[in-house]
């Protein structure tokens, strides 16, 4: 018989499991019962449209056996079995492919919980066990197989004699030591606590012989002895089989939730809200959903797969049902259990079912206004959670044509220049100054650049609020809501944005006329990379800055350009130079024109260069730019 390998990730999984001094080392029962539970569910399912099964729904059961002389715990199931190449395939691998990236930045985060987090399944048997075997005889199958492992070293498969259909999994338990109690793990009742604690909800019974103390009658004249006991011996079922879903609220603790989301959802942390509701009516059905704190690692990949598991009376039959939940709300965890599905309805009739498009509508209501009352009673909640996942409800805004936009307009935030916290739209209005009828934002990298722009002083000292937009979607989502509440929105760095008195605005205007020739002759000598050069008020100490004309702001360019496919077909913003008509460089250029142009076309391009920076962007020419300022500088 030969040994095979592990898979890489499963044997460094299995590392870890073999030496770890992981706390949770009770998850290891749960994980093997719901393994076992979803054999069990497997070959009911197939029981109900096949006779041949021949298994009562009653009788499918999990039982636990304990033996304190060999040290060995059995979890039993009378589920689907696996053949010879599940037993390779299943415990050969990670089965939760992708789940498990050791490369990526998970271990970098050491005080992130990697075990906890993704629920590390059947390997967690190692550790509490030396050796594991696993006997399975496959439904359909008349052959049984014997799969055993002492560790990383890696497993054999041999076949074995098994009379019935189902799983024995078998656990060698490791001896204690002086920081770890293994005994635990053959105690009764500590076996019988973990199962209350971490599967009563599993709907099919968890049977184990208990045995108890019972005192011996005494015999007359036996009085004065001391008691003597006997063992006496039942099978109990330890789990109420009841979902969590379908007890009554008044009877569930908060940390009943939070230990059924954790461990049903692969999360380490508490889930920041939980929703759970009972709907009577055109559709019957309960949900249970979780809004998590923080994003699953692959979250933000395109491996996620959003989608609510569905059940049809305590039955699983969709592990994903995408369906359920709109793409802005897909970081929310849970399940729906309806009372009128079909059991073997399948994916495709689902789409086309209006009992599911039903639920799936009054979920979203569910959904939007929970985050509406976090948003209203717990904003540091709320803020936290927006932090985790406020870009999907952006992307929401954008996506779709803005078809939800509306939906989403009130849940999402914005810093600002008030303080720098964030802001709804709905406050921002509220406290706009009298007679302002523009929403302003600006977009840069962080904060800090937005607040180095040369407009932001002067939006700020005319008293209005800018929103800081520093996500690359922020821009897009705005523009698609074009307006809130009646008022328009508006980047001040577009070269409409126009604080000045009419008086104003006229004097600028015949300045900027006086100065045209001046201003073609420093656009040649800088090109084509602007459209125009102007003076402008609506800068305070800096000498100039780059506003764009037309739709696209300069972050848009950034952002349309980094996507794939666009390489032929650049997108470009139309720019502007202005230059502060009060700062001492407007009359310095003027000088220049009338005196030495050659030099006016040196400045022009250092004006430039510099606007560029200023902007946050780098300057496309930096040899000429510095070549030109050491020239000046050694004047
Ligand atoms: P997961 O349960 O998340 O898929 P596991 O590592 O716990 O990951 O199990 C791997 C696979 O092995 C399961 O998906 C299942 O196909 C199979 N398996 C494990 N335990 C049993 C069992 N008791 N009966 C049948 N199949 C099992």
């Amino acid at each position: 018989m030969r040994t095979k390998q592990f898979k890489s990730e499963s044997k460094k999984l299995m590392d870890m499991m073999i030496n770890s001094i992981y706390t949770h080392k009770e998850i290891f029962l749960r994980e093997l019962i719901s393994n076992a539970s979803d054999a069990l569910d497997k070959l009911y399912f197939k029981s109900l449209t096949d006779n041949a099964v021949g298994i009562a729904p009653e009788d499918f059961e999990i039982r636990l056996e304990i033996d304190k002389d060999a040290r060995t715990l059995k979890v039993i199931d009378n589920g689907c079995g696996m053949t010879e190449d599940e037993l390779d395939k299943n415990l050969g691998t990670i089965a939760k492919s992708g789940s498990f990236n050791f490369k990526q930045e998970n271990e970098k985060k050491e005080n992130v919980d990697i075990i906890g987090q993704f629920g590390v399944g059947f390997y967690s048997a190692f550790m509490v066990s030396d050796k594991v075997t696993v006997e399975s005889k496959a439904y359909g199958s008349d052959e049984a197989f014997l799969w055993s492992s002492s560790g990383a070293e890696g497993y054999t498969i041999e076949p074995c004699d098994k009379e019935t259909v189902g799983t024995v999994v078998t656990l060698h338990i490791k001896e204690s030591t002086d920081d770890e109690n293994y005994d635990e793990s053959l105690d009764q009742y500590r076996i019988s606590s973990l199962v209350k604690k971490y599967s009563d909800y599993i709907r099919h019974p968890i049977k184990m012989e208990f045995t108890t103390k019972e005192p011996v009658k005494k015999e007359d004249g036996d009085e004065n002895k001391e008691p003597e006991y006997r063992d006496v011996t039942e099978i109990r079922t330890l789990n109420s089989m009841i979902p969590i879903w379908k007890k009554a609220k008044s009877e569930i603790k908060p940390e009943d939730y939070n230990n059924f989301y954790k461990e049903k959802f692969y999360d380490y942390e508490d889930p920041a809200r939980v929703i759970h509701s009972k709907t009577e009516g055109q559709a019957t059905y309960s949900a249970l959903l979780f809004i998590p704190k923080h994003p699953p690692f692959d979250y933000y990949t395109k491996e996620y797969e959003k989608g609510l598991q569905l059940y049809s009376k305590g039955v699983l039959i969709m592990d994903k049902c995408a369906d359920l939940l709109p793409d802005y709300f897909s970081f929310v965890k849970g399940l729906v259990d309806s009372e009128d599905l079909s059991l073997n309805i399948s994916r495709e009739m689902l789409q086309h079912d209006g009992q599911l498009k039903l639920i799936a509508k009054t979920i979203e209501k569910k959904i939007k206004s929970e985050l509406e009352k976090m948003l209203k009673d717990e904003r540091e909640a709320y803020e936290e959670f927006f932090k985790a996942f406020g870009i999907q409800l952006k992307f929401g805004i954008y996506n779709d044509y803005g078809m939800h936009k509306d939906t989403l307009k009130d849940l999402i935030l914005f810093r600002s220049s008030n303080e720098k916290k964030y802001v709804t739209l709905k406050e921002y209005i509220e406290r706009m100054k009298e007679g302002q009828d523009t929403i302003y934002y600006a977009c840069g990298e962080t904060d800090d650049k937005i607040e180095m722009l040369p407009q932001t002083d002067a939006v700020k000292e005319k008293g209005f609020e800018i929103l800081y937009l520093t996500e690359n979607v922020d821009e897009f989502s705005i523009k698609m809501l074009g307006e809130y509440d009646g008022k328009k929105f508006m980047n001040i760095c577009d070269d409409n944005l126009n604080l000045d008195s009419e008086d104003e605005k006229k004097a600028l205007e015949e300045e900027n006329k006086a100065a045209e020739d001046m201003f073609k002759a420093m656009k040649e000598s800088i090109g084509d990379k602007i459209n125009a050069v102007r003076f402008t008020n609506k800068l305070k100490k800096h000498p100039v800055c780059l506003t764009s004309e037309g739709g696209i702001s300069l972050e848009m360019e950034k952002v349309l350009n980094s996507m794939p496919g666009t390489n032929d077909n650049k997108v470009k913003a139309q720019l502007v130079l202005e230059i502060n008509a009060n700062h001492p460089i407007a009359e310095k250029l003027k000088t220049l024109y009338n005196d030495d142009k050659e030099l006016l076309g040196k400045y022009a391009k250092l004006l430039y260069g510099e606007a560029c920076l200023i902007g946050g962007a780098s300057v496309p020419d930096p040899v000429e730019h510095s070549t030109l300022v050491c020239e000046l500088m050694t004047k």
